[in-house]
């Protein structure tokens, strides 16, 4: 009798640029300036990074008045408004910026499409601090308007002229199909609505979205590794939730428990992009030790993106 449960590892899974970028401007920035160094929120939506991290000597903050006049500050991979700058240039603090370039991007075109007095809408979750970032950019000066949609529901709820110049931008770590539709409707009752050529949704969600959707055809466990208030780790087991395959996102190896084995043929585990690959490898361990195996990785899209230091973080070359 065969009694393997075979564990299968999406890929690509993890850490994406944007973080890669974000724990690596930390550590340089503690490297060269030394302790302690300051972070505006957690850098990345990860507990075990955060705590890492601050085991090395960063700080982390909710508010830029808890940081000492003067100090460096690292803004993180989620963006943040104008009115963060303005107060870090109040208080002199010396601004390390880990906002993602691809978060910078929507940040960008928001503004465009808020120069040309454009109602520009919003797709994200209400709260979150990419979210919060993004909406900050918009400046009334030029005439537009800005709204935050979460759902098909809310844009029912907008009331514009057809006359009325239209755009919409989106958070970058949503889920693929929601936003089809909400686009969908926005673009029904608007045709003239102006988005992105693709959409805002980065390459790394969309990766890892793509490959977990094809690990659910696959098993009935899924396991996604990531925090609770991590957006693209909520929307990779959402997918597995609609695929009808049971489900769980857990922080690490010791939120697994023994009943989740039972019965099952195949164990699927990924992880969101700011959950690290220790984590991955810590929790594969831990359902072997469960009686659960062989590993077998999957193939899939191979990522090949990376996003420079800021130049003051930068390695100068060894001579040659
Ligand atoms: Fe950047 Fe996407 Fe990673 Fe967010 S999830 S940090 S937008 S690459």
């Amino acid at each position: 009798m065969n009694t393997e449960i075979p564990i299968l590892l999406a890929n690509p899974r993890g850490f994406c640029a944007g973080v890669d970028r974000a724990i690596d401007i930390v550590q340089r920035a503690l490297e060269i300036f030394g302790r302690p160094i300051y972070a505006r929120h957690e850098v990345v939506h990860n507990q075990f990074v955060v705590e890492r991290l601050r085991q090395q000597g960063a700080c982390f903050v909710d508010d830029l008045d808890e940081v000492p006049c003067g100090s460096t500050v690292v803004f993180s991979a989620h963006g943040v408004a104008p009115t963060v700058w303005e107060v870090a240039k109040q208080r002199q603090l010396k601004v390390l910026d880990a906002t993602c370039p691809l978060v910078t991007k929507v940040h960008l075109e928001l503004i465009s499409h808020a120069r040309k007095g454009r109602a520009v809408i919003l797709i994200g979750h209400a709260g979150h601090p990419e979210v919060i970032g993004t909406l900050g950019q918009f400046d009334a000066q030029y005439g537009g308007s800005i709204h935050l949609v979460e759902n098909i529901t809310d844009v029912e709820s907008l009331s514009f002229s057809q006359e009325q110049g239209l755009a919409y931008v989106t958070q970058t770590t949503l889920s693929v199909d929601d936003t089809a539709a909400i686009i969908a409707a926005l673009k029904s009752r608007w045709p003239h609505i102006i988005g992105p050529a693709k959409n805002d949704i980065c390459y790394a969600t969309q990766n890892r979205q793509q490959a977990v959707r094809a690990l659910a055809r696959q098993c009935d466990l899924l396991i996604i590794i990531g925090s609770a208030n991590s957006s693209n780790s909520n929307r990779l087991r959402e997918i597995a939730e609609r695929a009808n395959v049971e489900s769980y996102l857990l922080q690490s190896r010791h939120d697994i428990k023994d009943q989740w084995l039972t019965n099952k043929t195949s164990i699927g585990v990924s992880a969101g992009a700011s959950a690290p690959e220790e984590l991955v490898q810590e929790v594969v361990a831990e359902l072997c030790r469960r009686g659960a195996g062989p590993v077998k990785e999957l193939t899939g899209t191979i990522e090949k993106v990376s996003f420079s230091l800021p130049p003051a973080l930068r390695r100068t070359p060894a001579p040659t």
